[in-house]
């Protein structure tokens, strides 16, 4: 028992960084809303630029295991293939031509929904928790420095479903970039080194069937596999 608390403290969420033995401590994770033109659309959305939204993840719905459950609850799971920027700096009212200097690196993440309690939600007029922060709903590839990397602008960024493409964009076509992200989010909270941010999805979100097996990929960071299980949670 660590001294001072009355239950041992839960271990701290972390993320493995490329080429090093050392590990990144996941503070919170913030998720962008629609931040690709052709993905807005295809959720029923506007595809002009809008102030960017955001929800959260839990820190601990991060995982880099390779064989995930399929969640409970939930019988249309999604996909959606994400670059990530982890902050190696926090603060308030960052300013976007600022907002690099924050980045530690980049990753390859899958903001993993339960796409039916989601649009229950919205019906609703509900929070997105139970569709969003579910239990290792944060697949994450190991995080690339951005001292190796630099900032990456534009670049394919894909995911494919049993060998099959089914999302596929450019880094390029971001209606909101990293920095304008990271910008917005800090005026709505204070930002801490460990933050990671999930800055949205291109267009071909669907189902992962149980026993689907996925690989994301960006280019010039790197890729993320994983399966679910063949049995529905
Ligand atoms: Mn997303």
């Amino acid at each position: 028992m660590a001294e001072g608390f009355v239950i041992s403290p839960p271990a701290r969420p972390s993320v493995r960084v490329a080429g090093s033995d050392r590990l990144f401590p996941i503070h919170r994770i913030y998720c962008v809303g629609r931040n690709y033109a052709a993905h807005a659309v295809e959720m029923g959305g506007d595809p002009q630029r809008e102030p960017p939204f955001f929800f959260s993840k839990p820190a601990d719905a991060a995982t880099q295991a390779v064989q995930l459950s399929y969640p409970p609850r939930t019988h249309d799971l999604h996909h959606e293939v994400e670059l990530v920027a982890v902050l190696g700096r926090g603060g308030r009212n960052i300013a976007p031509e600022k907002a690099l200097e924050h980045v530690f690196g980049y990753a390859v993440g899958v903001d993993l929904t339960r796409r039916d309690l989601q649009t229950a939600a919205k019906g609703a007029g509900r929070p997105w928790d139970t569709a969003k922060g579910f239990d290792a709903s944060a697949p994450i590839s190991e995080i690339r420095p951005a001292s190796e990397i630099g900032h990456p602008t534009k670049g394919a960024i894909e995911l494919r479903l049993d060998g099959q493409l089914r999302q596929q964009g450019d880094l390029a076509d971001m209606i909101w970039s990293v920095a304008e992200v990271i910008a917005e989010l800090s005026t709505y909270f204070e930002l801490w080194a460990g933050d990671m941010v999930f800055t949205g999805t291109p267009q071909g979100v669907g189902a992962i069937p149980p026993g689907g097996r996925i690989v994301a990929s960006i280019a010039g960071i790197g890729s993320l596999e994983f399966a679910l299980d063949r049995v529905e949670g």
